[in-house]
């Protein structure tokens, strides 16, 4: 691997097992799959992603452009492997991680 691509942030072992844990005490027994109609073809995947909020539109206006850097949400995605569907986990809402990382 080259050093010019920083390594992607992924969940530990601990953390994988815990969103897995915490997905079946709020209720999670299975899933279908609303686009290809399969069950029990979900995996969680082991990335952390963070969809970005966007900064107030009169600042963004005033620095003439697109501006990242507002809050992050902490998630990971959970893919049907049938069809690739995929919806995010919110890792912040789980307790696995904290706001912004
Ligand atoms: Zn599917």
């Amino acid at each position: 691997m080259s050093d010019a691509f920083p390594v992607q942030d992924q969940l530990s072992d601990f953390e994988h097992n815990e969103v897995g844990k915490k997905l079946v005490e709020k209720g999670y027994t299975s899933l279908t799959c609303e686009v290809c109609g399969q069950s029990n073809t979900w995996v969680l995947s082991r990335l952390v992603v963070s969809p970005v909020a966007m900064q107030r539109a009169d600042i963004v206006t005033k620095i003439g452009g697109f501006h990242f850097g507002g809050s992050t949400m902490p998630s990971s995605p959970l893919l049907c492997t049938n069809c690739g569907n995929t919806k995010l986990i919110n890792l912040v809402v789980l307790g696995i991680r904290s706001p912004n990382g």
